[in-house]
């Protein structure tokens, strides 16, 4: 499942912080959660199991320097 940014088409994210917004809530009530494209850093929406895997991404990505921006 791969997701891809709606203003660049990119399908690199990291995981965004949720924010107590009618749009993340009734996002949150479809069971999307908020990631930020990081290449033109606009936020989107994906699937609970995409969010994860990005945020495990995230987090073992520490000794590596690859990041794209
Ligand atoms: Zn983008």
């Amino acid at each position: 499942m791969t997701i891809y940014c709606r203003h660049c088409g990119s399908s690199e994210f990291r995981t965004s912080r949720f924010r107590f917004q009618a749009l993340d809530l009734a996002q949150l009530l479809l069971l999307r959660l908020p990631v930020r494209c990081a290449n033109c850093h606009e936020r989107s929406f994906t699937f609970l199991p995409q969010f994860l895997k990005l945020r495990r991404a995230h987090h073992s990505r520490h000794n590596k320097s690859h990041d794209a921006a």
